[in-house]
């Protein structure tokens, strides 16, 4: 099996007491039913507590509610007295494992981190990720028939991602048409040709969508996303000052932080599509999230956390875009957001 991961997964490291954005505030903490378990022996006072502390949500999982918004076990030093008092491995499976995440695809499985949290934001944006393979001893499950072609065609949107001399507002434009022709080999039953088609691809010429068209677009795209399950406060505020401001927002970021947030974004979903097809909508919400983060009127670091916050850790929210992409917008209009 095969275990892919970007060049900066070894790096993390929790910032614990000294970060300004605690993933352990706001979030209610969904305990494992094997550190449920275990929390039934603790003895003592802390025991007691996490029994205490301990419900099921409304889909009869365990969970820590949270008190006074954050999670009953973060000391105000910022640091977990469950982590403190009895080890990380005594902490449940989403604490010891946050902000990771894990993609199965048969014989290959991907981990990466999730920009929800500002030092995986800082890591993000500091290099250029490459992505790096190893050989690994975990389960094989069966290989999805997609896997390969697409593989070989997120290698291509790569490579046009960090094509060098081109500006990224191009750069997306192609990755959308890229996608959209892999979209209809798929469609037609066609994905025996996809490794050759990537191979073979060059740039066509981008259609421009003129300034009315995007002045149009702008107020559906900060629509569709406050209309979305909201998760901060802050992101509501900023989606809202957007919307008053009434201007058509200008991608105003440096472009390299625009072409790593979208290298972060295809690394990370473009391969779900091996389970749906539908590898259009996981272009085009790299191109949405990229163009979203670098357009708002808020520090670039600070629009992708909550963008990720927002949208990566609520599968609902990921489904509505989805939907969105199929029922609402068409390329025209995702090409017209840079
Ligand atoms: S948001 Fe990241 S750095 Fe901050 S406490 Fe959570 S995992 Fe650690």
């Amino acid at each position: 099996m095969i275990r892919c991961v970007p060049d900066y997964y070894n790096d993390f490291r929790c910032l614990a007491e000294r970060c300004p954005h605690s993933c352990c505030i706001g979030w209610e903490v969904m305990v494992d039913d094997d550190t449920a378990a275990f929390y039934q022996s603790v003895p003592g006072e802390l025991g007691q507590r996490l029994r205490q502390a301990l419900q099921r949500d409304e889909d009869g999982a365990y969970c820590f509610p949270l008190q006074g918004g954050r999670c009953p076990f973060l000391e105000r030093s910022g640091l977990c007295e469950v982590y403190r008092r009895l080890g990380e491995a005594r902490t449940s499976f989403i604490c010891r494992t946050h902000p990771r995440f894990f993609d199965d695809y048969g014989s290959r499985r991907e981990e990466s981190l999730c920009a929800s949290c500002p030092e995986v934001v800082r890591l993000v944006l500091s290099r250029d990720a490459q992505f790096t393979e190893s050989d690994w001893e975990g389960p094989s499950g069966q290989t999805p028939s997609l896997l390969n072609p697409l593989l070989r065609c997120r290698d291509r949107a790569l490579a046009i991602l960090r094509r060098e001399g081109t500006p990224l507002r191009e750069k997306l434009g192609e990755l959308l048409l890229f996608a959209n022709e892999v979209q209809s080999r798929i469609d037609e039953g066609e994905e025996a040709s996809l490794p050759q088609f990537a191979e073979e691809w060059t740039a066509p010429d981008l259609p421009i969508p003129d300034e009315r068209h995007r002045a149009e677009v702008w107020p559906h795209v900060l629509e569709l996303l406050q209309s979305l399950e909201c998760l901060g406060s802050d992101w509501s505020s900023l989606l809202q000052t957007g919307r008053n401001s009434g201007g058509v927002p200008l991608y105003h970021a440096p472009e390299l932080w625009g072409q790593r947030t979208a290298v972060y974004f295809l690394f990370r979903y473009w391969l779900h599509s091996v389970w749906d097809g539908d590898v259009l909508s996981r272009a085009e919400l790299c191109v949405l999230a990229t163009a979203v983060t670098g357009s708002l009127s808020a520090p670039y670091p600070d629009c992708l956390r909550m963008f990720c916050r927002e949208i990566e850790h609520c599968d609902e929210n990921l489904e509505a875009l989805q939907e969105a992409f199929c029922h609402r917008f068409r390329l025209i209009d995702l090409l017209g957001l840079m």
